[in-house]
């Protein structure tokens, strides 16, 4: 039991993010006061959403430098906190050129050095950590032959060569289980989206949640998709995971938070239900052979289509219904309310005639 007081403030890091955006939103309006860290407080855009935030929430909401490479650099803005919301870290996919530089060194030596300045500050009782369903599996085809996944599986088949990505959340994931466990000063929770989708708050993100939604509009899916599989997850149910995480008392463990499965196909026919014909959604289901041959120019390894098209994927999300209270929204409403927002943010263009 972790009783967390509700007037203390509350550190979210990697404040500017799609998912961290909606979780400062979401702890302002609750009451909390929050100190949200940023590589770049000075920086003239990305962080118009948070000063709107902070002068809507006057006082509750204030901005501080810190990089995940840079020891030490959360100190000064943990102090004080009880609890601390880590989910800095890239999220990058498709062809990232040097893996371990721009993904796995960030995620875990990001994560030793917050939990390193956790384990320093005395005030800090909770902090809640964003995993992701790629800590639980990697591969699509490790599903063959067993049930949904669930909190007690990891990932044991990915790599900084084969899904990097999956592979940097996992080994981030497993050197905070270790550092809490060193300790009993401070607990941690750990939530495990799917794929977040959802309106942002921001257009500055860089999140693959973004470079996914994208690809529906410039024209790569146009001639079709593959049977490609993922969890999905609205980003305000992600947000609320946090926040539920972090104030109940009896939250322990790993919380998968996945609305359902869904593959880029049925995407492609809620959006095109929803928008119309005129858009380049993907109708056609392009054979496995087929995209394992251009695969590569996507920024998938044939590998990756081996493993991963064709293959059904579930994940049982009971422990956040049950424990955490957490509700998820309709996966249509989720995929057909970003896109919207897309429309609005000036991000697609209304075909002719629309
Ligand atoms: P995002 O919008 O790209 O946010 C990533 C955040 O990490 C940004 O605030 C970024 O700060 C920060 N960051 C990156 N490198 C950093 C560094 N060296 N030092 C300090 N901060 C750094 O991505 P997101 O989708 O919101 O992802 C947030 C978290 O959710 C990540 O842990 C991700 O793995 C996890 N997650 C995401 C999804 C998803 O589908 N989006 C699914 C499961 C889990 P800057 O603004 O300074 O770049």
């Amino acid at each position: 039991m972790t009783e967390i007081d509700p007037t203390k403030p509350v550190l979210v890091t990697g404040a500017t993010g799609y998912v961290a955006s909606w979780i400062v939103r979401y702890l302002l309006e609750d009451g909390h006061t929050v100190r949200g860290t940023v590589r770049n407080p000075d920086k003239s855009s990305g962080l118009e959403h948070l000063h709107a935030l902070a002068a809507e929430h006057e006082g509750r909401l204030t901005l501080h430098a810190a990089d995940l490479l840079d020891d030490g650099s959360f100190a000064e803005a943990m102090d004080g906190c009880e609890l601390v919301i880590h989910t800095a870290s890239p999220f990058l996919l498709g062809k990232v050129r040097d893996p371990m530089a721009q993904l796995v060194t960030p995620a875990l030596e990001g994560t030793r050095n917050v939990l390193g300045s956790v384990d320093a500050t005395e005030s800090v009782k909770r902090v809640v950590l964003t995993s992701s369903v790629v800590a639980i599996h990697g591969d699509n085809v490790d599903m063959v032959g067993r049930g949904p996944f669930t909190e007690d599986d990891w990932n044991t088949t990915s790599s900084v060569d084969h899904q990097p990505y999956p592979y940097s959340k996992t080994v981030a994931e497993k050197a905070a289980w270790e550092i809490c466990a060193a300790q009993d000063r401070w607990d941690m929770v750990t939530i495990h989206p799917g794929l977040v989708l959802g309106p942002a708050l921001t257009t500055a993100s860089k999140s693959g949640s973004m470079t996914t939604m994208r690809t529906f509009v410039n024209g790569s899916l146009a001639g079709g998709a593959p049977d490609l599989r993922f969890g999905l997850v609205d980003v305000r149910d992600v947000a609320r995971a946090h926040v539920l995480a972090g104030f109940t008392a009896t939250a322990h463990g790993r919380y998968i938070t996945n609305a359902s499965s869904m593959s880029m196909l049925k995407m492609g026919r809620i959006l095109r239900k929803r928008f119309g014909h005129s858009y380049p959604f993907p109708v056609a289901k392009v054979p496995k052979s087929v995209f394992k041959l251009v695969a590569p120019a996507a920024g998938y390894s044939r590998e990756f289509v081996e493993k991963n098209v064709g293959y059904k994927l579930e994940f049982d999300n009971s422990r956040s219904i049950d424990e955490l209270g957490l509700t998820y929204r309709k996966p249509s409403d989720t995929i057909a309310d970003q896109f919207q927002q897309m429309i609005d943010d000036g991000l697609v263009h209304k075909p002719i005639g629309r």
